[in-house]
């Protein structure tokens, strides 16, 4: 169970464009947006207040509709249906929780959470009552079930509507920003929530702007001005700025090799920082003379150039796609490089780690006589 996501594509966003139009002009909230979400993910999205986060949300659930592009969830093509089908779609595969939780005032908990049961029509009449009971039980509840939305704390009323969002058992979750109207002890608790409702295998796209959350997620997107972040930048340097990251993606030279081509020639000059977007890469290590070491396998995320950027001089080791498929780099500059450590020490001091860790697994590869094939990191 898990953390572990299947490599099913539950929700595929593609090219999503969306242009708002009003008295003020035209403004283009989604630049051309790619994300694909598999199933049993849970995705946080993070971004500056107005970068877009709320609009992407809204073409996932259909609230909203994109100018160009086309969202798939299931294989299902959200805007080929009418505006009905949509809404009967949507009660029955997304639960969807909002910053303001969105309880209907004058029923209690409990009838809240019946409410999109009578919607979707997916349980039997009786079943409903006892079924919401039990929903409310698992987000802490039983106690509260039957007390108005106002009765209750904040925390309290978020809950319920995680309750409500679970009434008709979706595949898919989507919240927006369901922390951010909470003090600190109930955020805890509805991510608690969120966890164990990942585990138990459902999807979840949340929206948050609370860095900690991400830590808790198996994958972040960064939106900024209304592009995605390419991924691996962000799993490649995570302590970097949202404008640092936006700066890697919009300078980084984009550059691909076959399987087996040399990207990096042992004790030749090196004058890029490479961060690989997807594929593998081998490093390998000529030992005395003619044997050849592989001294590590570095995947989607892992960077290499750094320890020749920062120290001067030539490769120390040789980098080579792996022989499986071709591999994607985004590629930096020296100055781009240089400019970038400058203006994120904690970047560079996390570099500057990794700088070591490596000088030092390459010296002991050199010392040893017999060369040992080692594995991944
Ligand atoms: P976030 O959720 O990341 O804070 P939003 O997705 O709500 O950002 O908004 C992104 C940008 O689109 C903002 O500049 C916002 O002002 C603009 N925007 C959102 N909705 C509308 C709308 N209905 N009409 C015009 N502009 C909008
Ligand atoms: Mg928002």
């Amino acid at each position: 169970m898990s953390e572990q996501s299947s490599s099913r594509p539950l929700i595929v966003m593609d090219d999503i464009v969306k242009i708002f139009v009003n008295a003020a002009g035209t403004f283009t909230a989604l630049k051309g947006v790619h994300l694909t979400v598999y199933e049993g993910e849970f995705v946080s999205i993070v971004g500056k207040s107005g970068s877009g986060k709320s609009t992407l949300l809204n073409m996932l659930t259909g609230i909203d509709h994109p100018t160009e592009g086309r969202v798939l969830v299931d294989g299902v093509d959200v805007y080929a249906m009418s505006e009905s089908q949509r809404s009967q779609w949507r009660g029955r595969n997304l639960g969807i929780v909002f910053q303001f939780f969105q309880l209907l005032p004058m029923l209690t908990l409990h009838e809240n959470v019946m409410l999109p049961m009578d919607y979707a029509d997916k349980y039997a009449f009786d079943e409903r009552p006892q079924r919401a009971l039990e929903l409310l039980k698992m987000v802490g509840l039983e106690k509260q079930a039957y007390k108005l939305p106002l009765a209750v704390s904040t925390g309290q009323q978020q809950s319920a509507a995680i309750a409500r969002a679970l009434a008709n058992d979706p595949p898919i979750i989507v919240a927006d920003e369901p922390t951010g109207n909470l003090d600190s002890r109930s955020a805890a608790y509805i991510i608690d929530i969120f966890e164990e409702l990942s585990r138990r295998g459902k999807t979840i796209v949340m929206v948050t702007h609370d860095p900690s959350m991400t830590e808790r997620t198996t994958r972040t997107v960064v939106i900024s001005d209304g592009e995605l972040i390419e991924e691996a930048i962000v799993l490649a340097l995570p302590m970097l700025s949202h404008p640092l990251m936006r700066a890697v993606h919009d300078r980084a030279e984009r550059l691909t090799f076959n399987p087996g081509e040399t990207i990096i020639q042992q004790k030749a000059p090196v004058d890029k920082f490479f961060i690989i977007a997807e594929g593998r890469v081998e490093v390998v290590l000529q030992v005395r003379g003619k044997e050849e070491v592989i001294v590590s396998h570095l995947g989607r995320g892992d960077f290499f150039g750094e320890v020749e950027l920062t120290r001067g001089g030539k490769a120390i080791a040789s980098v080579r796609a792996a022989l499986d498929a071709p591999v994607r780099l985004l590629a930096l500059s020296r100055p781009d490089f240089d400019w970038l450590m400058e203006a994120s020490p904690m970047t560079a001091e996390a570099v500057g780690r990794i700088v070591q860790q490596r000088l030092q697994e390459n010296r002991s590869q050199e010392r040893r006589k017999r060369p040992r094939i080692l594995g991944g990191r």
